[in-house]
């Protein structure tokens, strides 16, 4: 282990410590010190911790009165907690595709795709690469859609200078621990401009309560800890220094694999990702991915089959329906990247990539 993760563990036990110390465990001061300093980081007025990244979209939605047979718009290409926290509120996803080349949902296609019964647009920023937010503002601002982002994935990135979730009124967050910002175990928030918003969601997380024992809507237990919001306020410290590092690496691995034969992540002045993953495209991907595990490089695909295809949705969807999101998913392929990836990691990835893709592409190793 290395000094900083030596000095990380440390902060962590001394506020894991003062938790126990104080023996309260659930809605205190941890999560509320938290709650002021993330709203602070992310640039918006308030901001709301719950247990999870689809409670926190889901109580998102329902903050901005979307309920039954409501129409949402959301990506063909997210995670599936996009499409659930809809679905669960008897919503109705209404998917639209991405642009190949961001692999974020294409706006125009967005526009096309809105009803009398649109409700609300839920943008992801896959990856950590920002989506196009203010197109998407201009489109839903002037009919009264709400835009609620999902930035599981974006803690951190930003979009001319404005980070991510202070472009629209409301984002909501994970904080599973494989995010860029990571509890130890679940944890979630949203971030909003709107007081009412944020009035509800705190109403909805805690048994639609806002007095002991007085329950003005039906509400759900969703909060997020004392304990992971004593975690998280050292990481969010840590946040900065760890996406840099993120980003020196994408930047290494898009100067050294440019020559090769994959489809390499648009890097675009003004739009900074927080690189929460490095996603390379291949017409070869399970050949690629298979020749990169033989040369020890574990390499990962998000995701391998699109909501709309999966078991969930089988009774709504079928195969044909979305083919850029199912293009995607058989040439995604998710390289190493992180804060603790070493120098020496990052040059074997490339060093793997090049022999792998000379390997399937018969082009000259350089
Ligand atoms: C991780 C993730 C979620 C869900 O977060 P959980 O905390 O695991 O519930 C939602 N959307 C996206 C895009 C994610 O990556």
């Amino acid at each position: 282990m290395n000094a900083a993760n030596l000095e990380v563990g440390r902060e962590i036990r001394e506020a894991i410590d003062g938790v126990i110390g104080r023996g309260w465990y659930v809605l205190g001061q941890e999560v509320e010190a938290f709650e002021n300093e993330f709203a602070a980081h992310v640039g918006a007025k308030y901001c709301v911790g719950v247990g999870n990244g689809l409670d926190a979209l889901s109580l998102a939605l329902r903050a901005h009165g979307i309920g039954r047979g409501d129409e949402v718009i959301v990506p063909t290409n997210t995670f599936i907690a996009t499409w659930l926290a809809v679905s669960h509120l008897g919503a109705i996803p209404v998917p639209v595709e991405p642009d190949p080349s961001s692999m974020n949902i294409d706006p125009l296609a967005v526009e096309a795709a809105i009803t009398p019964r649109t409700r609300a647009i839920c943008p992801v920023h896959l990856y950590g690469l920002p989506a196009d937010i203010p197109s998407i503002e201009a489109i839903a601002g002037p009919r009264g859609i709400a835009v609620i982002e999902d930035a599981a994935q974006a803690h951190g990135a930003s979009l001319g200078g404005a980070s991510v979730g202070s472009l629209g009124n409301t984002a909501t967050w994970s904080f599973y621990p494989g995010k860029n910002l990571g509890a130890m175990g679940d944890g979630g928030a949203v971030t909003t401009d709107d007081v009412e918003v944020a009035n509800s969601l705190r109403s909805l997380r805690n048994y639609g309560s806002s007095q002991k024992y007085v329950h003005e809507v039906p509400g759900v237990n969703s909060r997020l800890d004392e304990l992971q919001a004593a975690v998280l306020r050292v990481k969010l410290r840590r946040l900065s220094t760890g996406n840099r590092r993120r980003r020196e690496i994408a930047n290494q691995y898009v100067e050294e694999m440019s020559a090769l034969d994959v489809v390499l992540p648009r890097v675009v002045s003004g739009v900074d990702s927080s690189w929460h993953l490095f996603v390379v495209r291949s017409k070869e991907r399970d050949s690629l991915q298979e020749a990169l595990k033989r040369r020890e490089v574990a390499s990962l695909i998000h995701y391998p089959i699109p909501p709309h295809l999966q078991g969930a949705y089988a009774e709504e969807f079928r195969r044909g329906q979305f083919p850029i999101a199912e293009q995607l998913s058989s040439e995604v392929l998710s390289l190493p990247i992180g804060p603790h990836l070493r120098p020496i990691e990052a040059k074997r990835v490339v060093h793997a990539m090049r022999e792998a893709c000379s390997r399937t592409t018969d082009l000259p190793t350089t």
